[in-house]
Formats: C-alpha cells, structure tokens, sequence
C-alpha cells in the first residue's frame, strides 16, 4: 500500500490546464524525485499534495485516508511537511529562535533545547545558532528551511527545489541529509534540476511534462530516454 497516492488529479486555472490526470503512488520510505522542465506544473502539484490548492477533480490519498478535502494543517497533523522554493525563515531572529518557533508548541519546554541542539548538529548550524537567520549564507538558509520542516518528524517530506543556488558542495551535503532523514524512515518527494542530486538520491523518478506525467523509472532509464532529452531543449535547466 502506497504512503501517498495521487488519482486521476486535475488542476485548471482558468483555461489553463496544469495538473492533468496525474496518477503518482509513493511506496513507504522511498526516495522518489520529481523532475520536469519549468511550467511542468512541479510545483502546483505540490501544492495540490498539501492541499493549498484544491484539486478541479481528483482525489489523494494519505496513509490509507482519502485526505482531498482536508485542509493543509490537517495533513500537517497527519504527518506532512514541505519546504517551498522561496525560504520562509525569519530574517530578524536567530537560527535557533526560527526552530524555536517552529518546535516550541511541540515539545515540553524541560527537552525543547536538547531537540533544537541535535537539530542543529543534523543541520550543520550548531556554530551559526545566535546568528540571525538573514546572515547566513544562501545555503544555510535552505538548511534551516529543511530543519523547519522536519522539525515536528514527518512521515512525508516534500522538498521543492532544496538546493537551488547551492555550490556542488553544499548540493552535496543536502543529499547526505536526505538520504540520513530517509534512512530514519522518511518518506521523501523532491522535485529538483540537479541530476547529481537525483543521482545521489532518488531511488525512483517521475517526470512531468505539461501536467502530466510523461515516464517513470530509475535515474539510469529516464537518462537513457531521448524522449526526455527532447522535452528538456530550450529550456535553462537542461
Ligand atoms: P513548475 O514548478 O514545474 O515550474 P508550476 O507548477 O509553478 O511549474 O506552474 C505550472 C504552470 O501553472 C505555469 O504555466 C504557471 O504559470 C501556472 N500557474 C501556477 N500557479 C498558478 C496560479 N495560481 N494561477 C494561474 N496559473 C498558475
Ligand atoms: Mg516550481
């Protein structure tokens, strides 16, 4: 049984037809990469996932529940997260009072700092805690973003981009991350344009092409595929 499963899921916007007849089931504790070029509709299916969208028509399916009507805290409570594109840590505060604020309502204060510290280590911001979050550099940011959202232990992480700007270095890094949240038991979706990055992680990949879904396959098939070559040409991630 799939941990999530999209089905039959449309999106229109006005005449527009962005998410079309999607049908994507996420098997417990995979990696599964979604990858697409830009205007694919990547990010608008994330967004039907967390339901800040709701689909035209469609429904999904969370952990053996029919979740299409719930609201975005409801999946949240129910063991959902996402990092969006655009990082939504506040700038004004340190990175620790960011997690504080994520965690506080979550754990007993008498282990919230023991959390935030281990947290941190998993971070690699244990040196950065009393910096405010706006100075740090644009790859600690995504780091801190990612620690927002798994800082309540969801069993589905969705990552939009996570290392978008990142150095190969840092790009690097952020997959040893995932792959040690995954190997923790956390399911993960990741749409990205690194193939390094889905190299180093996905155990599967889904690729979008005008809000559908155009192949399946592990990283070496969906390489191989000269049909996926082609929908990638004149595009600025190739
Ligand atoms: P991707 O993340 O794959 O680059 P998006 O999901 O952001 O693609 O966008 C897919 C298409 O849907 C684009 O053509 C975009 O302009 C359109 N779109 C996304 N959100 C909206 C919206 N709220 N209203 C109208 N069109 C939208
Ligand atoms: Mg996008």
């Amino acid at each position: 049984m799939p941990l999530l499963e999209t089905r039959g899921l449309n999106k229109h916007f006005g005449g527009l037809h962005v998410t079309a007849d999607v049908n994507l089931a996420l098997d417990e504790g995979e990696i599964h990469c979604l990858i697409g070029p830009n205007g694919a509709g990547k990010s608008t299916l994330f967004r039907l996932i967390l339901g800040e969208y709701s689909p035209s028509s469609g429904h999904i399916v969370f952990a053996d529940e029919d979740i299409t009507a719930l609201k975005p805290f409801q999946r949240i409570r129910r063991g959902m997260s996402v990092k969006f594109q655009v990082p939504g840590i506040f700038k004004a505060l340190s990175v620790r009072q960011n997690l504080e604020i994520a965690m506080q309502h979550s754990y007993p204060p008498a282990t919230l700092g023991r959390e935030i510290d281990e947290l941190l280590q998993f971070l690699k911001l244990t040196a950065e805690a009393g910096q405010l979050a706006g100075n740090l550099s644009h790859g600690q940011k995504q780091w801190l973003e990612i620690g927002m959202a798994i800082s309540l232990k969801p069993r589905l992480l969705l990552l939009d981009e996570p290392t978008a700007g990142m150095s190969p270095e840092e790009t690097h890094a952020t997959g040893d991350m995932v792959k040690s949240l995954n190997a923790q038991g956390v399911t993960v979706l990741a749409v990205e344009h690194d193939m390094n990055f889905v190299r180093q992680v996905a155990q599967r990949v889904t690729v979008l092409h005008l809000g559908r879904v155009f192949a399946q396959g592990t990283i070496d098939e969906i390489v191989a595929d000269e049909r996926i070559a082609a929908i990638y040409l004149g595009q600025a991630h190739a």
